[in-house]
């Protein structure tokens, strides 16, 4: 058998390895921030009718351009967004990368602020865009000072900003947005992923759109959604940022048949996020027994928490995928990340790791 080396591939791949989150079969799945409630039944049941009548033509490229499903769109995030405001691709995953194709790309650099989502920097490996790094302040935030500071030291072309951010749960407040955008003339991309998680009334970065035309909010119906394996994030921003994606997508990226589920479970918007008050219990939970157990959970704006003192991270993963239970490590020395499920999971994983604790 072959290997690697042995293709002509591309110098900057040589040596990458791919993004890995492990799929192992368990009980309690607690490790990629899914919403782990099953969607509900007679909502499923409208998305195969929905599926069924897109299927008969299924001969016939789908709507490349997409129109009632960023309607859709639209109308969830309102703030007097209308569909030209609204771009969506196969994942939220797609929409960076073709981002980063439109505006990043070789000779340009994309400044993103660890420890956050792994895939920022390995989607800038993807497109060949220099991955440069910015400090974080005290418990993981970011003051505008700092995110300013940041920007002047790298100049980049493209800004990664995550909030709520995973792993810590870190929520940005608008000033320092709004001062990363003043600081540059690039593309300033805010991920979103579980903006649905961060308390009523927490501001987001769409309140920031108007007049901003290089600010770019990315979204998912991934996690508040429960819709991970339908693959669908979209971003809201200035019409003319769709103009420059236009150029890099592929014609008809979004399949007939994930236009029509993603329209469908959209027609029961408040079915499908009844789940995110009882994960938010959850995940507020997790932070009041892991401190109780004598760990230093993060406080989180999202549906996992990020927890420090543990002695032995990978020893407790490994003890407790034992027991069937996945949760994250995420290489931050001395914590984990665990993912807020239903009661019944969280309840699983706390009386585990609690027993594991005192022993
Ligand atoms: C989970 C996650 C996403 C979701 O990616 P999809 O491709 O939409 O499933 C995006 N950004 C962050 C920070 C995430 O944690």
């Amino acid at each position: 058998m072959a290997s690697l080396s042995d293709l002509p591939l591309r110098d900057s791949l040589r040596g990458k390895s791919p993004y890995g989150a492990p799929q192992i079969n368990v009980r309690y799945a607690l490790n990629v921030n899914e919403n782990t409630h099953p969607i509900p039944e007679p909502v499923a049941h409208d998305i195969v009718t929905s599926l069924a009548r897109a299927i008969l033509s299924v001969n016939r490229y789908p709507d490349r351009e997409f129109t009632e499903l960023r309607e859709r769109l639209a109308g969830y995030v309102g703030h007097g967004l209308t569909a030209e405001n609204i771009w969506a691709a196969n994942g939220s995953n797609e929409i960076l990368q073709q981002l980063l194709l439109a505006f990043g790309g070789p000779g340009r650099k994309v400044l993103g602020f660890p420890p956050s989502y792994s895939m920022h920097s390995i989607i800038a490996e993807i497109t060949d865009t220099q991955w440069v790094m910015g400090e974080r302040d005290a418990g993981y935030e970011i003051s505008p000072q700092t995110v300013v500071e940041s920007i002047r030291r790298t100049q980049p072309d493209v800004v990664f900003l995550c909030s709520p951010n995973n792993p810590t749960g870190t929520h940005l407040s608008l000033e320092t947005i709004a001062a990363a955008y003043d600081a540059c003339d690039g593309i300033v991309v805010v991920d979103e992923a579980y903006a649905e998680f961060a308390p009523d009334g927490a501001p987001s970065a769409l309140d920031l759109l108007e007049g901003r035309e290089r600010l770019v909010v990315s979204r998912t119906m991934s996690k508040a959604f429960a819709f991970a394996g339908a693959r669908v994030g979209y971003l809201a921003a200035d019409p003319v940022i769709a103009d420059a994606l236009r150029l890099v997508r592929l014609p008809y990226h979004l399949s007939a048949l994930t236009q029509a589920a993603a329209v469908a479970a959209l027609e029961h918007t408040p079915e499908m996020l009844a789940m995110v008050d009882d994960i938010r219990t959850q995940r507020d939970r997790l932070v009041v027994e892991l401190a109780a157990l004598g760990y230093t959970p993060l406080p989180s704006a999202s549906n996992f928490v990020l927890f420090g003192g543990v002695d032995d991270p990978k020893g407790l993963f490994e003890a407790l995928l034992e027991r069937d239970i996945l949760i994250r490590d995420v290489g931050i020395p001395h914590h984990l990340r665990v993912t807020a499920g239903t009661e019944a999971e969280t309840s699983a994983f706390l009386a585990a790791l609690a027993d594991l604790t005192t022993r």
